[in-house]
């Protein structure tokens, strides 16, 4: 069962049956779940959730599904691995990875279709859709495979081969849009009024983002249930980095971690930067932007969740940073190198993001830092394809020697 008890609006407090809708009839507020926490709080542990499956299911309880009815890929329950060599290099002696790019579809979004996915199935839908920055793109179809619905996957039409194929594959109706993720954003609004469909990101919005709080829960699991000192998140709506902060609050409030005393921050690539544009101004009204970056996950001109990540950042005392487009690539070579992680453009922000944090002193040596990885390199391989430069030799011992020149 759930202890979701309704929905309600973020701008004027409104409050919403459990229904497939997310902006508020008054002040066009986003709409986000609310749960009876005293019920809750009495009814989980750590105790039962270690017990539980090994996905992000054994955190059903914080969810507003019930698991009975899950679209379950096995999303979740992902490494948390501590650095070995980057976090010498940086000064850092508590540095953790979250490799999410190891999700059955290969990105984070996995853990928001799950959510997204057995919600429209308890709604009756029958079709599942969405507009993708790329990476929901594999994941919706991926689960509307695995429930038995019809999905339509609108996408940008430039998107990297590798989303592409790691959608089609999934037998979807993939729609490529010539536009950006703006544009695509604004058709599916348009047609999520006429066609009775779940439209992950858009009328299913709210428990959508709920999945996101699974990363917040299971990273201070894995810390040995405390919260980390500093976060450090990839930024495209905004949605992932709000619900991270809210997940490790929950687990506070039903008593299985200390109130967290995380700082929050967002990374951006400078191509799309709206919301690091608006934090350095000091100002909480975004300015949408026209994207032109290689971090096309990450490419969203007008952040829907924005102005509330902003205010994460107020109350957590943390930061943001906008990343030159040049050292992004960087950023994931220096993750492949140092870690043996293999990230997209979205990793490759978090890391340059890293990098600037440690050297302009904004996080601690000693401090636990957790960097999300949040989607897998081998879609988006032609960012860094020039590293596809092998040593060319004939079959024999004589050749070897004569290329590579060593011996022990
Ligand atoms: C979608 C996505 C994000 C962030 O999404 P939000 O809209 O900010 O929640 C981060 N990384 C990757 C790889 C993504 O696909
Ligand atoms: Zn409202």
């Amino acid at each position: 069962m759930s202890y979701a008890k309704g929905l309600f609006c973020k701008e004027c407090g409104r409050d919403y049956p459990i229904e497939p809708i997310n902006v508020c009839d008054f002040c066009f507020g986003p709409l986000e779940v609310t749960y009876d926490y005293e019920s809750m709080s009495n009814y989980v542990s750590r105790d039962k959730i270690v017990k539980g499956p090994h996905s992000m299911w054994r955190y059903s309880d914080f969810l507003p599904v019930d698991s009975a009815n899950a679209v379950d890929i096995n999303a979740g329950f992902t490494p948390l691995i501590k650095s070995e060599n980057m976090g010498r290099s940086l000064g850092l002696e508590n540095l953790y990875f979250k490799n999410d790019s190891v999700n059955p579809s290969f990105s984070f979004k996995d853990r928001v279709v799950a959510v997204a996915s057995t919600k429209a199935k308890e709604f009756g839908f029958d079709t599942l859709a969405c507009a993708s920055t790329g990476n929901l793109a594999g994941s919706v179809a991926a689960h509307a495979a695995r429930s038995g619905m019809r999905s339509f996957v609108f996408i940008p039409a430039d998107l990297e081969v590798g989303k592409i194929v790691g959608a089609a594959i999934y037998g979807t109706t993939l729609v490529a849009v010539d536009g950006s993720y703006d544009d695509v954003n604004r058709l599916c609004s348009e047609l999520s009024d006429t066609y009775n469909w779940a439209f992950v990101n858009i009328n299913m919005r709210p428990y959508y983002s709920e999945g996101s709080k699974t990363l917040g829960f299971e990273v201070s699991e894995q810390l040995g249930w405390r919260a980390p000192d500093n976060c450090i998140v990839p930024g495209a709506s905004g949605s992932l980095f709000t619900k991270i902060w809210k997940g490790m609050n929950e687990f506070a409030t039903a008593g299985l971690i200390d109130a967290p005393k995380t700082k929050m921050f967002i990374g951006q690539a400078e191509g799309c930067s709206p919301i690091i544009s608006a934090y350095d101004a000091k100002d909480f009204a975004i300015r949408p932007v026209k994207p032109d970056t290689i971090a096309k996950s990450l490419a969203i001109g007008n952040p829907a969740d924005g102005y509330f990540a902003l205010k994460v950042i107020q109350e957590t005392n943390g930061g943001g940073y906008a990343v030159p487009e040049q050292d992004i690539a960087d950023g994931i070579k220096d993750l492949a190198e140092m870690e043996g992680i293999f990230t997209e453009p979205a990793g490759g922000v978090v890391i340059a993001t890293l990098k600037h944090l440690a050297r302009t002193g904004q996080i601690r040596p000693e401090e636990t830092t957790v960097a999300f990885i949040t989607g897998n390199g081998y879609k988006t391989r032609e960012v860094v394809e020039h590293v596809a430069n092998p040593v060319l030799i004939k079959p024999t011992f004589a050749s070897f020697e004569e290329a590579i020149g060593v011996r022990l």
